[in-house]
């Protein structure tokens, strides 16, 4: 199959572009679109068969289920049972936006792409050209992120279609995304809120709308069995092994020129993704095409942002192992090191 890549700057000129869009979700295929977190690969969310196509193109394991995204509140209704308080809270809040609610299933989703739960993660994308194509569309649109499954999510088209080309006919090229890390994941049916997935929009601002939000034990407790089943796998992996420094910044230069020497001790190719900061204090240990920045120390927004494209960026780098920054745990700082985390397989050297 071909896979064309079609820029879209303006929806309503290019509505000749969405309707394709939309003429080829109806009829069952797949098209990979741009939102405000990550790429997103698109199917008919009502169509269980459309959606096995997600499956396959990913290579997603068939128990890790599927996000529906929806254009408007319509179609909120549609495929939710009910909408508890507390989604109704966070939705005028925040949608649309990058957060996706846990709600009971409306009978009409199919089980297949929820994994067999009574339950379905639902998201308003705050991006134009997505909207614009669920509209096209006319139906929810089941998205995971456009990437083979276990690798880093994609932030560009160009990290689309390097991971699915050839398997699907359309990319949507939107630029880079604003966030860069998937959407903040809520489990609202139950007395309290649960954070599944950590997000931009952060625990303190879902606090100050809901009050107390507690976090899924899976996410701070590896062995802790996580209540959704795609959380167990691994997720966002480069090609090489990838080793995280965490802890205090002011001892993170040492740390890193301890871990480095002792690779190269051992003759391996260090590759580096880390602050300026860092950067500047170590840069003479390692070549240069082997350090990657992903923005200054604390700029949160900013390594979220690039914190994927960095893990790419070693796809094809003569590196033999990555030692990686980490930040603070608060607010975006949370999802960003659970991203971390997880890219290392939890391989972490405190600092
Ligand atoms: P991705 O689409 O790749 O960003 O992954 C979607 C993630 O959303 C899954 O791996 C699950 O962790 C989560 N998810 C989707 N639907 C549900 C649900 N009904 N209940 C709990 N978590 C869900
Ligand atoms: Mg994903």
């Amino acid at each position: 199959m071909n896979t064309r890549i079609v820029a879209v700057t303006d929806v309503r000129r290019q509505q000749d572009v969405l309707e394709e869009a939309g003429r080829i979700l109806k009829e069952g295929g797949l098209v990979a679109f741009p939102t405000e977190t990550v790429y997103g690969l698109g199917a008919n969310g009502l169509d269980g068969k459309a959606c096995a196509g997600i499956y396959e193109a990913k290579g997603r394991p068939s128990d890790n289920p599927l996000i529906l995204h929806v254009a408007n509140r319509p179609m909120v209704e549609h495929v939710a049972a009910e909408v508890p308080w507390m989604a109704e809270r966070l939705m005028a809040a925040f949608c649309p936006g990058p957060i996706t609610l846990v709600m009971r299933k409306a009978p009409q989703v199919p089980d297949s792409i929820t994994g067999g739960l009574g339950t379905v993660g639902i998201r308003m994308p705050d991006h134009d050209v997505a909207r614009a194509m669920i509209r096209a569309a006319g139906v929810p649109i089941a998205a995971p992120s456009a990437n083979t499954s276990g690798r880093p999510s994609p932030t560009t088209a160009e990290a689309v279609y390097h991971d699915l080309k050839g398997k699907i006919p359309l990319v949507l090229d939107g630029g880079a995304c604003h966030f860069g890390v998937e959407s903040t994941i809520v489990d609202c049916t139950g007395e309290t809120a649960v954070i599944l997935r950590p997000g931009a929009v952060t625990r303190e601002m879902l606090e100050e709308v809901l009050g107390k939000v507690d976090i899924d034990p899976a996410l701070v407790d590896e062995s802790a069995i996580p209540k959704a089943p795609g959380m167990k796998y691994r997720h966002y992996a480069p090609k090489v092994p990838l080793t995280l420094l965490e802890g205090n910044p002011s001892g993170m230069e040492d740390a890193f020129r301890k871990a480095i020497e002792q690779r190269q001790e051992k003759h391996k190719k260090v590759g580096i993704i880390a602050s300026e900061e860092t950067i500047a204090a170590i840069g003479g240990m390692i070549p240069k095409e082997l350090l990657v920045s992903y923005g200054h120390r604390g700029d949160l927004p900013a390594i979220a942002a690039n914190i994927y494209e960095a893990l790419r960026s070693f796809d094809d780098a003569d590196a033999d192992c990555l030692l990686a920054e980490g930040t603070d745990e608060e607010e975006l700082g949370l999802a960003i090191m659970n991203r971390l985390h997880k890219a290392s397989g939890f391989q972490s050297i405190r600092v």
